[in-house]
């Protein structure tokens, strides 16, 4: 009993859960929750008061109105709901509030569990240049460049860039969403485009910091899972493949990344989970990575769910969120690496509420929507005939997830879902998806991350 309160265990029980976000990951994050035997509190906003999901909620909150500062990344409003229902944790999802270390501080003072990381590391990884700093204090490979903010003047600069070598990539310490970085061909561009990426971060970020690092010029994305409790456990569940990109939003992910032989992978996951015991992390978590050359280089690590999470629980067998859950309630992991195996193949087409080649938001009312089933095939989404697309939110309607033996029989499955697919009323991008899936140099495996943009500027 002593040796549970020392280590936190009991303080950190919870019977009830906030959810604080919407649509597919409030829905999955509530399933979750309802397998656990944990109540649910569900919050929205005016928007979506006639979300499906309310149904299966014990707990219905409106938190404020659609416009997501007056409710979903409403702080006050969402810690009120929390108190008031009665919730003992609360869980971010991704998106909205779930890497605000002043929310989970907040969170916590106000005697709630957050489900997440500890502040101090998602502040330290929200910060591009303590995160790298730390990586490499704790041996994961980073992209050549040094982990410290770029000097004011310009020679001390081009004397960094002169030691990286061109092309070089000017990056904002308090970037995010693929915004504030600036890729330099050579020292004649090298001053303009410090000063305005500058301007910029100071603007978007509230902060000039700067750093530099080399620009690889055809990476692919890949990524590793990991999943850590309070008792010093660390486990990596695999890798991911995330190159087909538009605009660094991902389109379509899968596990494993293909193509990457085992020892490589193996190390570099050793080196993920040895670093989350070694800067105490919690939960779950993602480390980003560019992959060149059978080399992975560190880029940053998101210290939430992330919305490709399932690509992960089909080839692991492992249900992320529930681990994730009962983590946060001071549990230690179910399973050692030693239990984690990957098998087969999965895909994920992420299903979103645009054109298909513009791009263009088509938010409306969804007249017909069909989705397959079968073996193999994972559907997560909260919308139904019927449903009203909200022009404020994300266009995420819905996550088509497959998984088979072999990374062929996985495309073919992927094919046959996307056919038995039928949404009506709105336009989707589920015709981008349909063409990509025929696609032979993606059907082929491991694209760079140009290649979907390069391969939609060629059907114009
Ligand atoms: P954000 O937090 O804004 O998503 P990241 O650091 O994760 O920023 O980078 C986003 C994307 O920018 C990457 O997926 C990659 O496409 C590109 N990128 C970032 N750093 C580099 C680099 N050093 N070389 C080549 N491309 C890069």
């Amino acid at each position: 009993m002593i040796a549970a309160v020392e280590k936190g265990e009991i303080g950190r029980r919870f019977d009830t859960v906030l959810i604080a976000n919407r649509g597919e990951i409030a829905l999955r994050v509530q399933r979750a929750c309802r397998e656990l035997g944990l109540r649910t509190v569900m919050v929205c906003s005016d928007a979506d008061r006639d979300a499906p999901y309310r149904a299966t909620a014990d707990a219905f909150v409106c938190i404020g109105p659609a416009a997501p500062g007056q409710s979903y990344l409403n702080q006050a409003a969402v810690l009120l709901a929390a108190r008031s229902a009665g919730a003992g944790a609360i869980h971010p999802g991704y998106g909205f509030l779930s890497e605000n270390a002043g929310f989970a501080e907040a969170a916590e003072a106000a005697g709630l569990v957050f489900v997440g990381p500890p502040a101090s590391a998602i502040r330290t990884m929200g910060d591009k240049i303590a995160a790298k700093r730390a990586m490499i204090e704790t041996g994961v490979p980073c992209v050549p460049g040094p982990d410290e903010a770029l000097p004011d003047d310009i020679a001390s600069i081009t004397a960094i860039a002169d030691g990286i070598g061109y092309p070089v990539i000017i990056k904002a310490a308090g970037g995010g969403g693929g915004r504030g970085m600036r890729v330099v061909h050579d020292a004649s561009a090298l001053k303009d485009a410090v000063s305005v990426t500058r301007e910029e971060a100071r603007r978007a970020f509230g902060t000039p910091e700067l750093y530099m690092e080399k620009f690889l010029q055809h990476p692919r994305h890949v990524e590793i899972q990991v999943l850590c409790d309070d008792h010093g456990n660390a486990v990596w569940l695999g890798h991911r493949d995330c190159s087909m990109q538009r605009r660094h939003q991902k389109v379509v992910e899968e596990a494993p990344a293909p193509g990457i032989p085992a020892e490589i992978a193996a190390a570099v996951g050793k080196r993920c989970a040895d670093a989350c015991q070694q800067i105490g992390y919690r939960g779950v978590g993602t480390f980003e990575f560019l992959f060149e050359n059978g080399e992975f280089y560190f880029i940053e690590m998101n210290t939430r769910l992330q919305v490709e999470h399932p690509v992960t629980e089909m080839t692991s067998g492992i249900d992320i969120v529930c681990e994730q859950l009962r983590v946060a309630q001071g549990l230690p992991l179910t399973l050692a690496q030693a239990d984690v195996r990957a098998h087969g193949h999965a895909f994920e087409c992420r299903i979103n509420a645009e054109d298909p080649f513009t791009f263009a938001a088509s938010p409306g009312r969804i007249t017909a929507a069909e989705f397959p089933s079968g073996p193999g095939i994972r559907v997560d989404t909260h919308v139904t005939t019927g449903y009203k697309v909200s022009p404020h939110y994300d266009s995420l309607i819905a996550k088509l997830i497959v998984h088979a033996p072999t990374r062929d029989q996985a495309i073919r499955r992927m094919r046959l879902a996307l056919a038995d697919t039928r949404i009506e009323g709105i336009s989707t991008n589920l015709a981008l998806h349909r063409a990509l899936f025929e696609d032979p140099a993606f059907c082929a495996g491991e694209t760079d991350i140009h290649h979907l943009e390069k391969w939609l500027d060629e059907r114009k």
